[in-house]
């Protein structure tokens, strides 16, 4: 099996409640989504996603990914897709970095890789623990009355995990705690995430004023060094997400006790091939996991849906469905879920089939 063909499309999804906010005045109100289609010689055909909630919140850009991809394409075409670690030996030759502009190429790999052999993504990884993936709410930065309406409403469709987003003042911060708390206590996971926008003054005191509460603090302070520091003066879990680019980061953070449990973004990581590492030492450390991505929809979504199901009981923290919170559906899969649970796609590879009706024409082809 060869690449023919590698098609790259450009979507625009629109956020379903009308925007989305994290600290730092950073606000989505649409994402610009990369899609790349691989064609085989012997007629096969895999997807993949590259999407970010906004370039100012991670390392990543639209036009950034696809003017890589004028590299990286060509670069791969008459490469075997079933086989993922060479494909990315030949992309980090072409370019180094740009780990969010390979994620694409390396998901529909992965794609063709379980289609080929028959089995599912999540089957590659190891194996299907859970085809029914709990998920976490998504509760934006807002007043605290807001949010707690928010949490109210979440709750009202059954979910039992939610994420907050926090990091702006002390006072609103710890209002803005409460309030939800008076409506989910008790859940099974709760999360307040600051997206790295407390000094470390500030986490310290705001962390501070959280003792006693079953939650788990992520990302407090832009760095694992400030998150560290924090940490040592809390009885809080952290979750580092931010700070995490590379399984080198995993190990460093670890070895400054930055974190008890670990966000890995499938895109900000490079694709399925570096998140798997980055899975396993994690694991292999005894932390705790979320593989989840920073936007995009159904195909992203399918990707981090296959790593939910195949990360063991014990490690697995929460499921996300990032492309649940925009409008398109271009699957007819479709971020399927329900009652606070994802469904893992059916069929092999990522078990998705896009429909390309809704896509368009190809901003580039190479073949
Ligand atoms: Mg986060």
């Amino acid at each position: 099996m060869k690449i023919k063909q590698i098609d790259v499309f450009q979507k625009t999804y629109t956020m379903s409640a009308g925007k989305f906010v994290i600290s730092g005045g950073k606000v989505a109100s649409d994402q610009d989504s990369t899609i790349v289609r691989i064609e085989t010689d012997n007629g096969l055909v895999g997807w993949g996603e590259q999407c970010v909630f906004s370039p100012g919140y991670l390392v990543a850009h639209g036009d950034g990914a696809r003017a890589a991809l004028k590299l990286l394409a060509p670069a791969v075409l008459g490469m075997d897709p079933s086989t993922p670690e060479l494909i990315y030996g030949v992309m980090e030759k072409t370019m180094k970095g740009h780990y969010y502009a390979k994620a694409a190429i390396d998901i529909a790999c992965w794609d063709l890789f379980g289609q080929s052999t028959n089995m599912s993504v999540s089957d590659l990884l190891g194996g299907t623990h859970r085809t029914q993936i709990p998920l976490y709410a998504p509760i934006s930065m807002a007043s605290p009355d807001e949010m707690k309406d928010d949490c109210a409403k979440w709750k009202s469709f059954g979910y039992k995990r939610f994420q907050m987003k926090v990091g702006g003042d002390y006072e609103t911060d710890l209002k803005r705690v409460e309030a939800c708390m008076s409506v989910i206590e008790g859940a099974e996971r709760i999360i307040f995430d600051a997206n790295g926008n407390w000094t470390q003054h500030e986490a310290v005191q705001i962390v501070a004023a959280l003792d006693g509460l079953k939650i788990f603090v992520e990302q407090p302070c832009a760095t694992m060094e400030e998150s560290a520091r924090v940490k040592a003066r809390s009885r809080q879990p952290f979750i580092l997400d931010e700070s995490l680019l590379t399984s080198a980061d995993v190990l460093r953070a670890h070895e400054l006790n930055a974190m008890d449990a670990v966000m890995l973004k499938i895109s900000r990581f490079g694709g399925i091939t570096p998140v798997k590492k980055a899975r396993d030492i994690s694991m292999e450390l005894g932390l705790a996991l979320t593989v989840e991505d920073s936007g995009g929809g159904d195909i992203i979504t399918a990707a981090m849906a296959h790593f939910s199901a195949s990360t063991p009981d014990r490690f697995f923290m929460n499921g996300f469905f990032t492309g649940s919170m925009v409008k398109e559906r271009i699957t007819e899969w479709g971020c399927k879920n329900s009652g606070g649970f994802g469904e893992l796609p059916t069929g092999t590879g990522l078990g998705i089939s896009v429909d390309k009706e809704i896509l368009g024409k190809p901003i580039a082809t190479y073949a």
